[in-house]
């Protein structure tokens, strides 16, 4: 049983010439329009709907597609969200086809992947199949910033009103299947000083100076601690001092300084204790400048590491059905964070997999390959076809 390519492409041409750009970038204009599409697409195929409203024109949409009493129930969960438009040197929402590419915000990161479910999902209801397991099909808001969306859903899984055996979320992993990857932590770390004239610098504690201390003994920390915490799947924690501020004029010493701290989290690592203990350390460390302290502040983001066992059955089952389709592509781990990890952290296996690539997410002319989306289509259908709940041997790729 295949999806018909053309509606594929059909579905993805609407859902990127409307905009959806994140209301917490510039311009952002919210997901609200895509959201009302995506309502009348489960409208118009007769399923029952869950709308969970976060904000006044934010909303995730959940299309439920039964299955049999007593089954089970996949989650296919993705972003309407998308980054900002600003500096494209395309047309963001005119949806262009060239060369079996199709053009446009949002294209590749991630509404292939809404695509290619909704035309799962329509394709076995026109047909009057019921597949062996319930499906929810979720168009969730908020993936690009805060998370507001998948972290509205982990709610209702914790407190029992929604029930999933396993999730597949929809993100461009070029049809590789991703069980684990990483969390972060981000936080500030100021240095507090003395200002003065900088005429007589020895009377004040030059703080953008007393910084260096900080910054290296985080580099210090980093040779020595992160090559043995390594996961066999993503690799070893890292950090980057990503943004630095710091003094007031040209003839001043600064009296402050802060840097912000990227570090990224491996499956094990908790984000708060991570930074329970680089707190404690970075403020008992003997400044670089004398007079100046060390203050690390509260994150003011944390998301967690996830990974799934190889022997999960949606972890199987997916490979299989992958395999059948697109053979040569890989089971394995990544950088970057997603929305599965909110997940996993309330007890759903979930695992990322979709059409598109990364390097085309976010960028000027991002683009995705309308063969990979009409597959990634087939092998989301084969698996809501042929998933169970029980897990299968153990088989690793
Ligand atoms: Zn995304």
């Amino acid at each position: 049983m295949h999806v018909n390519k053309d509606r594929v492409v059909e579905v993805l041409g609407q859902l990127v010439s409307i905009p959806s750009v994140n209301p917490g970038f510039p311009g952002g204009t919210g997901e609200e329009a895509v959201a009302d599409y995506v309502s009348r697409f489960f409208m118009r195929l007769g399923l029952e709907r869950i709308e969970q409203e976060l904000e006044r024109g934010r909303r995730n949409v959940i299309g439920i597609l039964p299955g049999p009493a007593g089954s089970g129930t996949l989650l296919l969960e993705a972003h309407m969200d998308t980054v900002q438009t600003e500096g494209m040197t395309i047309d963001p929402f005119g949806a262009a086809i060239r060369n079996g590419r199709l053009y446009g915000r949002g294209a590749c990161d991630t509404k292939a992947s809404l695509a290619a479910m909704l035309a799962a999902v329509e394709t076995l209801v026109l047909r009057g199949i019921v597949p062996p397991v319930a499906v929810h099909l979720a168009a969730v808001v908020d993936e690009e910033i805060r998370y507001k969306g998948v972290s509205a859903i982990a709610d209702e899984i914790k407190g029992g009103r929604l029930r999933y055996d396993a999730a597949i979320v929809g993100e461009p992993t070029q049809l590789d299947l991703i069980v684990a990857h990483k969390g972060c932590v981000r936080f500030h770390i100021d240095a507090e000083g003395e200002a003065c004239h900088s005429s007589t610098p020895h009377l004040g504690a030059n703080a953008i100076e007393g910084m260096m201390g900080a910054i290296a003994y985080l580099q210090r920390e980093a040779e020595l601690h992160y090559a043995p915490a390594a996961h066999p799947l993503v690799g070893p924690p890292t950090h980057c001092v990503s943004m630095i501020q710091g003094g007031v004029a040209p003839n001043t010493v600064p009296g402050s300084c802060r840097i912000t701290i990227d570090r990224r989290t491996v499956p094990g690592e908790e984000p708060m204790e991570v930074w329970g203990q680089l707190k404690e350390r970075v403020e008992s460390l003997e400044p670089s400048v004398s007079g100046v302290r060390y203050v690390v502040r509260e994150p003011f983001l944390i998301d967690y590491a996830m990974e799934v066992a190889l022997d999960e059955p949606i972890v199987d089952c997916l490979r299989h059905s992958r395999d059948a389709r697109a053979p040569g592509r890989r089971t394995i781990g990544a950088t970057y964070g997603s929305d599965a990890s909110k997940l996993v952290r309330v007890g759903v296996p979930a695992v990322v997999f979709g059409p598109g690539n990364l390097e085309q997410a976010h960028t000027k002319d991002e683009w995705v390959d309308l063969d990979e989306v009409a597959t990634a289509s087939d092998i989301l259908l084969q698996t809501i076809m042929t998933f169970k709940k029980t897990p299968g041997p153990l088989n690793v790729s």
